[in-house]
């Protein structure tokens, strides 16, 4: 049963592999010369997605946020495992889950070359691989006294739709529609990250929230850094919620982004921007990087605003 499962649904031919799916390894011949990257991810019903959740849309995100952690090393995918546990062998489930999953590889060509099969609660664990030219992974350690810091895409989007969705924060449902799809279906800046190669000095991906990510980099660096609140990008219809705490609480704070923070000298402000432009990706420069620790968050009138809230702890009692 459980075999024909796996070749229903999560085998299909791998071009980019010696072997694929169905011995008890796959055989992997990384490109000579270069770095594997190698990253996991675990996602929880009832943690990390709701049971009502679209199928499709757990395919979709659960190598979403796999691939985030790629972009943010400026890793090129290659391939992936799949890891699941499943109550059930639901056919419309499953069906809908891997056409979410494998379009999400496909616009990645990473390729899924294997993984475990199993009943339990519905759980899911990928791993994805990467290959990196050696010295030129975009590494959290590398932040510098003055750097700039910058963000990609806009901020807050996700965690204003979860809001909503959890009924912490009201809003008009035209709002609401146009925010939802950056929870359901982010979409990882791996071209990004890519172009970054050789200009940023460190990256990290925003999945916990701005501050806290953004606090590795920090702690793993050993600098600090001023952020400027105003500058911060976000979505016109965050812009509309700006009076309420909780839609500034989301911009700094808020999860699932899937953006990339990255720092880079202010003399590759050009360079920055040009390879940005060249992936179609907006970024932004929100601070920089100072030589004292700490973060400060500054308000429009230059004042420090007052930070409660630093990034979602997973260790945190729940709110
Ligand atoms: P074993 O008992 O040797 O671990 P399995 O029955 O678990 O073998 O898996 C058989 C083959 O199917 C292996 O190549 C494994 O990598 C692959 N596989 C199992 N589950 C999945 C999955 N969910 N997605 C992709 N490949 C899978
Ligand atoms: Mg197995």
């Amino acid at each position: 049963m459980e075999f024909d499962l796996i070749a229903k649904y999560f085998t299909r031919t791998t071009p980019d592999a010696v072997l694929g799916v169905g011995d008890d390894c796959a055989l992997l011949a990384p490109t000579p010369g270069m770095q594997l990257a190698v990253s996991s991810d675990m996602l929880l019903e009832g943690r990390h997605f709701s049971p009502q959740d679209s199928p499709a849309g757990i395919g979709h995100k659960s190598l979403a946020v796999n691939l985030s952690d790629l972009a943010a090393m400026g890793a090129t995918p290659r391939w992936a495992t799949l890891s699941i546990a499943l109550p059930e062998v639901n056919d419309a489930w499953l069906t809908a889950f891997a056409r979410g999953f494998f379009r999400m590889a496909d616009l990645h060509g990473i390729e899924l070359v294997g993984g475990d099969t199993t009943r339990g609660a519905l759980t899911l664990s990928i791993t994805v691989m990467g290959e990196v030219p050696p010295g030129q992974a975009l590494r959290r350690d590398g932040a510098q006294a003055g750097d700039d810091i910058w963000v990609s895409g806009v901020l807050g989007s996700a965690a204003m739709a979860l809001a909503y969705r959890q009924g912490r924060l009201f809003m008009e449902q035209i709002d609401a529609a146009k925010v939802l799809p950056a929870l359901y279906l982010p979409m990882p800046r791996v071209e990004l990250g890519i172009a970054l190669r050789g200009i940023a000095h460190s990256a990290i991906d925003i999945s916990d929230g701005l501050l806290g990510d953004l606090g590795h980099i920090l702690e793993r660096s050993q600098v600090g850094a001023t952020l400027e609140f105003a500058a911060l990008p976000t979505h016109p219809v965050v812009q509309g919620y700006l009076h309420e705490a909780v839609a500034r609480d989301c911009i700094l704070a808020g999860g699932d982004d899937y953006e990339l923070c990255f720092t880079a000298p202010a003399s590759q402000r050009d360079a920055v921007l040009a390879a940005a432009a060249s992936v179609d990706t907006a970024v932004t420069r929100v601070g920089c990087i100072t030589a004292e620790s700490g973060l400060t968050v500054m308000d429009a009138d230059g004042q420090p605003m007052s930070i409660e809230h630093t990034g979602y702890n997973h260790f945190a009692a729940e709110s």
